[in-house]
C-alpha cells in the first residue's frame, strides 16, 4: 500500500519509533540541558552555519563572555565580533548583538516567547523563531531546517513537492514537539545524511519508503562570487580576522597587504567592493584620517 503523510497509522508509527530512538540515543548537547531562552537562541544562531563540534568549543566561551541578553546588549559590536572568532559568517554575531539591543528596548531585555514575536528580529527567520519558541518556551510548533527537510522528504515522500513546513506541521506530535523536532534533526545529522544515509542503522528502516534507495543528489553549482576560485565570503572573513587582532584602526593599504599579499592593482576595485559591502552590513567602519582611509571594527 502506498504510504502518504495523511495515513494516520503510518504517521503514528513513525512518531513512536523516532521518539523512542531519540530518547535513548540523543547526544547530551549543552543546549539540550537548558530551557534558558537566551542560551538556546545563541546555540541556534551558532548552529545555523557551523558544525556541532566547533560550536561545542565556542559556545561555553561565548556564554562566559556574554552570560545574559542584557550583557550582550551592553557590549560593543566590536566585542561581539571578536568573541565570534573561529565561527565564520560574522554577520550572525552582528545580528545577535542587534537583536539583544532591540530586545532591551522593546521587551525589557527578555526574549519574546511566540514565533510571531520572534520572527523578523535581526537574523531570525521562521526556523529559528520556531526553534526558540519550541525548545525554550515549550510551544508545540514544527521546525524545518536542512536536516529535517531531508528526513521528511524521505520518510513522507508522497508529497515530495508539498511545502515542507506543511508536511512538518501535519506530522508533528503535538504533545512531544521538543523531542520530535530534536529527533528529526538528530536523525538527519547522524544517520539520514544527505550523501550516505546509514539506512541499516536507522530506527525507521522497516517502514521508510526510501530505505536503501537514496541516490546522492547532484551538486548544485554555486553562484557565489569568487576570486581565483575562492569565494568572496572567505576574503570578507579575512578582513574581519585582521581587524579582530588589531585593537586600533588599520590603514587600507596595510589591510590589503594582510588580507591578500599578492593583490594585483587591477583587483583593487574588487577589494574596495568587498569593504563597501562589509561597511554596508555594519561589520566594519571606514574613516578618513589625514588623507588616509582607515578601517576598524564598529566600536
Ligand atoms: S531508512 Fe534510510 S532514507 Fe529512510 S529515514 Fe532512515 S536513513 Fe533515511
Amino acid at each position: 500500500m502506498r504510504r502518504t503523510h495523511t495515513d494516520k497509522h503510518y504517521v503514528a508509527l513513525i512518531q513512536r519509533r523516532l521518539l523512542r530512538w531519540y530518547r535513548r540515543h540523543a547526544r547530551p548537547l549543552p543546549w539540550r540541558r537548558t530551557k534558558n531562552p537566551y542560551r538556546i537562541l545563541v546555540s541556534e544562531v551558532m548552529l545555523q552555519q557551523t558544525q556541532v563540534s566547533r560550536v561545542l568549543q565556542k559556545y561555553p566561551d561565548f556564554l562566559r563572555r556574554f552570560p545574559t541578553l542584557q550583557r550582550l546588549a551592553a557590549s560593543s559590536p566590536a566585542d561581539v565580533i571578536r568573541a565570534w572568532q573561529g565561527m565564520g559568517y560574522n554577520n550572525r554575531a552582528l545580528n545577535l548583538h542587534r537583536l539583544a539591543r532591540l530586545a532591551a528596548e522593546r521587551y525589557h531585555g527578555r526574549l519574546p516567547g511566540t514565533p510571531d514575536d520572534l520572527i523578523g528580529l535581526p537574523g531570525i527567520g521562521r526556523y529559528t523563531a520556531n526553534a526558540v519558541a519550541c525548545f525554550a518556551f515549550g510551544a508545540s510548533v514544527a521546525t524545518v531546517d536542512t536536516n529535517v527537510r531531508r528526513v521528511l522528504s524521505r520518510v513522507f515522500p508522497a508529497r515530495l513537492n508539498a511545502d515542507p513546513w506543511l508536511v512538518a506541521e501535519r506530522v508533528l506530535p503535538k504533545r512531544s514537539a521538543y523531542d520530535w523536532n530534536q529527533g528529526l534533526m538528530e536523525l538527519g545529522a547522524l544517520i539520514c545524511t544527505a550523501k550516505d544515509p546509514a539506512c541499516g542503522e536507522c530506527p525507521l528502516v522497516v517502514h521508510c519508503p526510501s530505505a536503501h534507495r537514496i541516490v546522492p543528489a547532484l551538486r548544485v553549482k554555486s553562484t557565489e562570487r569568487t576570486r581565483r576560485s575562492v569565494p568572496d565570503r572567505i576574503y570578507r572573513g579575512r578582513v574581519v580576522e585582521v581587524l579582530r587582532s588589531s585593537r586600533r584602526s588599520v590603514s587600507i593599504i596595510s589591510l590589503r597587504k594582510s588580507v591578500i599579499p599578492d593583490l594585483a592593482s587591477s583587483e583593487r576595485k574588487w577589494f574596495a567592493q568587498i569593504l563597501d559591502r562589509l561597511e554596508r552590513d555594519g561589520m566594519i567602519r571606514v574613516t578618513r584620517k589625514n588623507g588616509d582611509l582607515r578601517v576598524s571594527l564598529p566600536e
